[in-house]
C-alpha cells in the first residue's frame, strides 16, 4: 500500500465497511468478509485524471459518460475532470447541471465538470464565472483551443483570484499551427506540415504574464516541450501561481512515432513492431515532441516542476481517424494506458513509486479542490489496485472506452488495473 498523504509505504490489509475505511493495518477478516487478495499488487489511493473529453453532450458516437467512466474505472480512476468542449459547450449552469445529472445516472466513476472561458467556446465572450462555479465546475478552460483575446483570459484570472479555481489551459498560437505534427526533421522527412514547439511556448509566455499580473492560478495543460516547462518553472520561482500537467504519451512516445517507430522511450519496456509512417493514431495536440523533449519532460517530472499527471484522453470514433493524416483529428485514447506508461517510469528507476502515486491522486485533488485523497480510518474507500506485472495486449476487444484511437494498438504493455473501488462501490474488477 503506498499512501503518499500519511507516508505509508508498506505491506496493509485495508477494512472497508459500509463504503468506509474502518482499518488500514494487520486485520482478521471475519467470516462473512468478501476478501480481494492483493498481495504483489500496487494498492494506492483512488486515482484522478484531471484531463479527460466525455464527449457528452453532442458526441456520443466518439464516448458518453457512460462508456468513459467505464474506461476511466478500467484505467484504475475513481475520478475525473471533464473538459467542456461538448455540444452544447459546457458554458452555463443549466448545461452543467444536465450533465450531472447524466452523471448521477450513467457514470461509475466521479465526474468534475470543468467549464468553458467563453461563451460557446468561441472566444468572443466571457462566460458568467461566478455562476459556472456555483453550478459546480472545478475551473474553466476552452480546452481544444487557446482562448485569443488577452483581456478575456486576463478577467478569467481576476475571476480566478477571487474564487481559487483555476484558469486551465490548453496553449497554441492558431496562425502558427496550423499543422499535423510536431514540425522538426521528421515532419520534413515525411512530407507533413509541423506545428513549431514556438506556437505551444508563446500562449505559455503570454499566460504566465497574465497571471504574474493578476494574480490568478493558472493551471498549464499538457506541456510537451522542455522549454514550456522550463518557462513555468521561471515564473513558479518568481512566486507566480501555476501548476502544471504532464501526459505520459508526451513522456514515452515522440514525433518518430509518427514515422513509424514504437519505442516506448524513457523506459525499458519491449519495442513494439515498426509500423506504417502517417498512422492518424499519433496525431494529438499538443503533437509528440522529439525524444530530446521526453528526456527533459522527465527530467522535470523528477525535479518536482510538474505538479500532476492526466491524461487527456481525447477519444475520436473511428471514421475521424481513418483519414488522411493532415485532415484526421487530433487525439489519443488515454484512459486504459495510464497506469502500464507512467508505471514504466518508476520500473525503468526514473521515479519513485510515491511520487508516482502522489501525482496521480493528492496533487490532482488538490487542483481540483477536492477533499484530501488518503487510505485512512474514517475516509470514504476510493482505491485503486494494479498488478504492476500484468502483461496485456493492446486490441479494441480489451478496451471499454467507445474510440479505439492508440498508436499502442497491438503492442504489449506490462501492469494494468486489478480492482477500482469508488465511495466503497467495486466498479472495476480484473
Ligand atoms: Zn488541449
Amino acid at each position: 500500500m503506498v499512501d503518499p498523504a500519511s507516508g505509508r509505504d508498506e505491506v496493509a490489509d485495508i477494512r472497508i465497511e459500509d463504503g468506509v475505511v474502518t482499518d488500514v493495518r494487520h486485520v482478521d477478516a471475519p467470516g462473512n468478509t468478501e476478501v480481494f487478495d492483493a498481495e504483489g499488487l500496487l494498492v494506492s489511493p483512488g486515482w484522478i485524471d484531471v484531463h479527460v473529453h466525455l464527449r457528452q453532450p453532442g458526441f456520443d458516437a466518439k464516448e458518453t459518460i457512460a462508456t468513459g467512466t467505464t474506461a476511466a474505472v478500467a484505467g484504475g480512476f475513481v475520478a475525473v475532470a471533464c473538459m467542456p468542449n461538448t455540444k452544447p459547450a459546457l458554458d452555463s449552469p443549466e448545461v452543467i447541471r444536465t450533465l450531472m445529472e447524466d452523471v448521477e445516472r450513467t457514470g461509475v466513476a466521479r465526474v468534475y465538470p470543468i467549464a468553458t472561458i467563453t461563451r460557446g467556446r468561441t472566444g468572443d465572450e466571457a462566460v458568467d464565472f461566478d455562476a459556472v462555479i456555483e453550478a459546480g465546475a472545478i475551473g474553466w478552460s476552452d480546452d481544444g483551443d487557446t482562448t485569443a483575446n488577452s483581456a478575456i483570459m486576463r478577467e478569467a484570472l481576476v475571476a480566478s483570484r477571487r474564487l481559487n479555481r483555476p484558469v486551465i489551459v490548453h496553449c497554441e498560437d492558431k496562425p502558427i499551427a496550423t499543422g499535423a505534427m510536431h514540425e522538426g526533421e521528421v515532419s520534413k522527412e515525411l512530407g507533413i506540415e509541423g506545428i513549431p514547439a514556438a506556437a505551444e511556448e508563446i500562449i505559455i509566455a503570454r499566460d504566465l504574464m497574465l497571471a504574474e499580473l493578476t494574480g490568478g492560478w493558472l493551471h498549464v495543460c499538457h506541456v510537451s516541450t522542455g522549454r514550456g516547462i522550463e518557462l513555468i518553472h521561471e515564473a513558479k520561482q518568481r512566486g507566480v501561481n501555476v501548476t502544471a500537467e504532464v501526459m505520459p504519451h508526451h513522456l514515452v512516445m515522440s514525433d518518430e512515432w509518427v514515422a513509424g517507430s514504437r519505442e516506448l522511450h524513457n523506459t525499458d519496456e519491449a519495442v513494439g513492431l515498426q509500423a506504417e509512417p502517417g498512422d492518424p493514431n499519433t496525431k494529438v495536440n499538443p503533437p509528440l515532441r522529439p525524444q530530446e523533449d521526453t528526456r527533459k519532460l522527465l527530467k522535470a517530472l523528477q525535479d518536482g516542476w510538474f505538479d500532476c499527471f492526466g491524461t487527456d484522453h481525447a477519444p475520436h470514433a473511428e471514421p475521424e481517424k481513418s483519414v488522411e493524416y493532415q485532415q484526421s483529428a487530433f487525439g489519443l485514447s488515454g484512459l486504459e494506458f495510464a497506469f502500464s506508461l507512467s508505471y514504466a517510469l518508476v520500473r525503468a528507476g526514473h521515479l519513485g513509486v510515491v511520487d508516482l502515486v502522489r501525482r496521480w491522486t493528492v496533487e490532482p485533488a488538490k487542483i481540483l479542490g477536492l477533499d484530501p485523497v488518503s487510505i485512512q480510518e474514517g475516509l470514504p474507500a476510493n482505491i485503486s489496485v494494479f498488478d504492476p506485472e500484468e502483461f496485456w495486449t493492446v486490441t479494441p476487444e480489451a478496451l471499454k472506452t467507445k474510440s479505439k484511437n492508440t498508436p499502442l494498438l497491438g503492442m504489449t504493455l506490462r501492469g494494468r488495473a486489478a480492482l477500482t473501488i469508488v465511495d466503497g462501490e467495486v466498479q472495476h474488477r480484473a
